[in-house]
């Protein structure tokens, strides 16, 4: 099934009110993509984000799976909407590995968020040992069924597959590897959806750029990208747009 793609970047902890313009001339650009876009930023700059830009999709990176509470540091998801985002990532391998986030805690932010009427992007992917034992895609397969939304498939849900071994390093799995992990988590979408698995996007993340996109794009089953250090300017996340469309 075609869908429009998805190209989403995710600004980790960068990015201050200088940067905005950088979000503006994506925005600008975006009007007239052939694809969907969307930046996650920084929690503080998503109202103004918001503001630079208004009708642009702009998310944050992480939700708690609260609504409120004595949580401190974190930003639930009636928080997000309430400073104007539209998405959130969940999941992401920086997360999980610095703060022990498990599938369950991934699965209750993605409910939550998708509760509050964000979109969401659920990440998964495997390390390196992982990927060397030849366990890739039973791993990230198990990963993605105990992370998964009970009731979320469909357009307002994204999944980003991310190589931890690719992610900011330059490194990229070949095509063939993309399109088994994308062809069994597609599978176990409808698994989980039924019809509605199949309207889910799942993005490739990790080390994606201009010089690749386009021949990653063109993997089946890939509906769009999750971009790391190539989001952050215009220049370099444009091109990354044009290939998607
Ligand atoms: C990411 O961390 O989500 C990511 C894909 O990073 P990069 O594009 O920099 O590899």
């Amino acid at each position: 099934m075609t869908k429009r793609k998805l190209v989403a970047g995710n600004w980790k902890m960068h990015g201050t009110g200088p940067d905005l313009g950088q979000v503006t001339a994506i925005s600008i650009a975006a009007e007239t993509a052939g694809c969907d876009v969307a930046l996650c930023v920084p929690a503080t700059l998503i109202e103004r984000a918001v503001r630079a830009a208004p009708g642009f999709a702009i998310g944050g990176q992480d939700v708690h799976a609260m609504d409120q509470g004595a949580h401190t540091g974190d930003v639930s998801a009636i928080m997000l909407t309430d400073a104007g985002a539209r998405l959130t990532i969940v999941g992401h391998s920086e997360r999980r590995a610095a703060y022990g986030e498990s599938d369950a805690a991934v699965r209750a932010k993605a409910e939550a968020a998708l509760a509050a009427g964000l979109a969401v992007i659920l990440c998964v992917g495997e390390s390196l040992a992982v990927r060397d034992s030849g366990q890739a895609v039973a791993t990230v397969s198990a990963q993605l069924d105990a992370s998964l939304p009970q009731a979320g498939g469909g357009p307002s849900l994204a999944i980003a597959y991310e190589p931890i071994w690719a992610i900011g390093t330059g490194k990229v799995p070949t095509t063939g590897e993309i399109a088994d992990m994308h062809a069994a988590l597609r599978a176990r979408l409808v698994v989980a959806y039924g019809e509605a698995g199949k309207l889910v996007r799942i993005l490739y993340g990790g080390s994606v750029k201009a010089s690749n996109a386009a021949e990653i794009f063109a993997v089946p089953d890939v509906d769009g990208a999750l971009v790391g250090g190539a989001s952050l300017k215009a220049a370099d996340f444009l091109p990354i747009v044009a290939a998607a469309g």
